[in-house]
Order: structure tokens, then C-alpha cells, then sequence
């Protein structure tokens, strides 16, 4: 079988060769923020020397040239999560941005008073909250899906709560606290079934692993760039052509309209009409070459990689007496997110004992407060995995947290 070349990837990420605290930075938050490679740098910085101008404007050259350029940024996307069409990806500025856009438009647009909404608990806030307040204004019914004790979807009471009533299901494809895939095609069948529409928050799928919208039949599908080792500002909302046709613009402004008179306005196609204003042209680019970037690692590796890295972190952990770790225990069903905590320290002192050996690893509720209630928690600690993490990182996790534990013990 073949391996990531690990020493390689290491190098395509300059930032990891530096010292935090005295100690060599063992990068374990890319749950939150990916780093970025030197060639999605480089990229971006050949586009603002060579090609900079606005998009969908000039006839000059430079403005063709950034045309095309953004175009096939949008093209990119679109092959690399199999969509149909280019004109079925919106760039958005983040995951957030176009789980709201979805929520303002669609929702707006289809949400009636007695309609139910269902999401489930482990749903970060940007996947709940426009929801929640949509069904609010709306006088519809929010309905959650629990999940099980080791952190996977409750699909029997998932069945029960998906029914005629049920608009929207909107679901995360892999929590970005206990890093659990969900069976997300076979809930988006589900839904259909029952004539809803299956919106997906792919923030912690996408790049992790191979992400086909049209296989998975998601009706939307949401992620971020900068989780993807793209920059930040710079995220993808994809929809179904006959969906997204129907919807209203949600922001207006310059290059999304067909024709404004002094008494009203016509909207132009899709992706523009949800494109107002000028768009993070360099941000798109930077994403284009994020996806040439894993392309050249090929994302079978990738997967391959975080779940044996993964399961090692488990085998570790559980070593630690007094550690319980949140979410499925296969590492097969997980991502590289692994969420626990350490009994009698809170999450911030560990995770500042932590950075005080250069790992960096983040600690507080993670935007998910519902799914924190749900696990009887206010907080954990959370190290999540990516291409350029090795074992040698986990040792020292391990290692930094054992004695952690010895140096808090002294204060009880
Ligand atoms: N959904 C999930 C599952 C996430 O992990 C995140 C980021 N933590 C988001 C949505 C929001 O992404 P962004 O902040 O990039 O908009």
C-alpha cells in the first residue's frame, strides 16, 4: 500500500519548523484552521504580481485574465466535489457564510409556520443557530436527532423524526468535536423519501477524505477553504442548479443583477446571483490550489493516513487512567478529531500546559454548547489531525499530558 510521503509534506508547510515556547510547534488544531503550503502561497502571490484586477468587469486584459482565472478556481471546486456544473458552486466567504445564505434564501423563501426542521445535536453553532432563529420567526419546529453514548447518530429515533412535515434536514457530515462521520447519504435518502430538501455541512469532511455531492445526493453542501490548506475568507456553498434558480439573492449589490431601473430589478444567473459585491478573487485562487495540492496527495492517502494516525491517538490515550475521550472508539467511523478530557483539570489549564510545550491544541466548548450539555460537560480538550502530523507529534502529546496530570495532582 502505498504512504503519504511524510518528510515531504512536512516541508510544504514552513510554519511547523518553528519553536513555540522553546519547543519544537506540534500543530494539533487543524480542526479549526489548516496550515497553508508554500504553493498555495506561491500561487497567490504570482496572481497579485501577474494577473491582480477585479472579476466579471473590465474588458481590459488583466481583468480577463483574473476572470478566467477565478472561473477556473470555480471549475476546480466544482470536479473536486462532483458537482455537475460550475454554476452549482457559489463561492461564499466560509462555511458560516453559506450555511446562512442558505438559511436567508431558501429558508426564507420555503419555511412555513407548522413546517419542522431537523438537525442534530452535535451540530457546531453555525449549523444550528440559523435554523434555530428561522424557526423562531417562522413558528416552525426545530427537531434534533440524538446520538448514541460513543458519539454516532440515534438512526432509529432519526427515522421517527424525519417525516412529511420535515423540510429541511440539515446535518453535519462529521462533527467537529467527536469527529464522527454520519452516514450522510444514506439520512440525504431519508430525507427525500419524505420530500425534504438535505443540506450538508461538509466543514470537517472536505479534504479529509473523497466528498461527491452528486453521489451523496445532497440537495447542499457547505464547507470552508482554510480548514483545506486554503486561506481564510474563502468557502463554497454548492446547490442543486434547480434549487439554487428558484432562490432569492441574499445580499445585493454590483455583479449580481440582470438589469436595475429606477423602480426595481432583475437577478442574474447563478453562481452570480448570489455573488454580490467583489468576491475574494485571490481566496478562490488560493482554494484552486489548495485542491491541486491535495489532488497531488491523492485523498485515499490522506484518509489513510489521518485514520492510522487516529487510531494511534486513541490506543495512547486510553492509556492515560482518568482520561475519557468523547466519540466513536473505531477509528474507521472518525476523523482525526479526537475530543477528551482529563479528570479534575479543566480543559483551558491543560491546553495551556500544553502550549507551554509547543502543542497546540484547542480547549472550550467548540461552538457546540447543545451537543456539550448532551455529553454532561461545559468543555473539552480537543486535538484534531492532519496530513503533517506524525507519530512523534502523539508521544509528545501523550507524554506533555501524563505530566500534566502529575503537576496538577499536586494541588489536590
Ligand atoms: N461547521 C463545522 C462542523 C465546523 O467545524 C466549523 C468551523 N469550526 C464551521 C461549521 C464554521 O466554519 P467557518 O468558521 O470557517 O465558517
Amino acid at each position: 500500500m502505498d504512504k503519504l510521503n511524510a518528510k515531504k509534506i512536512r516541508a510544504d508547510f514552513p510554519i511547523l519548523k518553528q519553536k513555540i515556547n522553546g519547543e519544537q510547534l506540534i500543530y494539533l488544531d487543524s480542526a479549526a484552521t489548516s496550515q497553508m503550503p508554500v504553493s498555495v502561497e506561491e500561487k497567490i502571490r504570482r496572481f497579485n504580481e501577474t494577473s491582480r484586477a477585479n472579476v466579471h468587469r473590465g474588458v481590459h486584459t488583466l481583468g480577463v485574465k483574473a476572470t478566467k482565472l477565478y472561473e477556473k478556481s470555480r471549475q476546480k471546486v466544482a470536479d473536486f466535489i462532483g458537482a455537475s456544473s460550475a454554476k452549482e458552486v457559489i463561492f461564499t466567504s466560509g462555511c458560516t457564510d453559506s450555511l446562512n445564505l442558505v438559511a436567508a434564501s431558501f429558508g426564507e423563501q420555503n419555511i412555513q409556520a407548522g413546517d419542522e426542521i431537523v438537525v442534530s445535536i452535535m451540530e457546531h453553532h453555525s449549523n444550528l443557530l440559523p435554523w434555530q432563529q428561522l424557526a423562531k420567526r417562522k413558528k416552525a419546529q426545530l427537531k434534533f436527532i440524538e446520538i448514541s453514548k460513543d458519539g454516532r447518530l440515534d438512526l432509529n429515533g432519526l427515522k421517527n423524526k424525519i417525516s412529511s412535515k420535515t423540510k429541511l434536514v440539515a446535518l453535519t457530515h462529521v462533527s467537529n468535536v467527536l469527529g464522527t462521520i454520519n452516514p450522510i447519504k444514506e439520512v440525504i435518502a431519508l430525507a427525500h423519501e419524505k420530500g425534504a430538501i438535505a443540506l450538508i455541512d461538509g466543514a470537517q469532511a472536505v479534504g479529509h477524505f473523497p466528498v461527491n455531492v452528486t453521489d451523496l445526493g445532497a440537495d447542499f453542501y457547505a464547507f470552508s477553504g482554510h480548514k483545506m490548506f486554503a486561506p481564510t475568507g474563502i468557502g463554497v456553498l454548492y446547490g442543486k442548479r434547480e434549487l439554487l434558480d428558484k432562490m432569492l439573492p441574499y445580499r445585493l449589490g454590483g455583479e449580481m443583477i440582470a438589469n436595475v431601473t429606477r423602480d426595481g430589478a432583475t437577478w442574474a444567473e447563478v453562481p452570480q446571483k448570489f455573488e454580490a459585491g467583489t468576491p475574494n478573487i485571490s481566496g478562490a485562487i488560493g482554494l484552486a490550489a489548495a485542491i491541486d495540492y491535495l489532488n497531488s496527495i491523492d485523498l485515499q492517502l490522506v484518509k489513510e493516513h489521518e485514520t492510522e494516525l487516529t487510531a494511534y491517538v486513541l490506543e495512547k490515550l486510553s492509556k492515560i487512567s482518568g482520561l475519557t475521550i468523547y466519540g466513536p472508539k473505531e477509528s474507521y467511523e472518525r476523523t482525526g478529531v479526537i475530543s477528551f478530557n482529563l479528570k479534575g483539570i479543566h480543559p483551558h489549564d491543560l491546553a495551556t500546559a500544553l502550549d507551554l510545550d509547543g502543542i497546540e491544541v484547542r480547549a472550550g466548548h467548540h461552538c457546540a454548547q447543545p451537543l456539550m450539555e448532551s455529553l454532561e460537560t461545559e468543555s473539552t480538550v480537543r486535538a484534531s489531525l492532519s496530513i503533517y502530523n506524525n507519530k512523534n507529534d502523539i508521544d509528545k502529546l501523550t507524554s506533555s499530558l501524563q505530566e500534566a496530570k502529575e503537576f496538577f495532582s499536586e494541588f489536590r
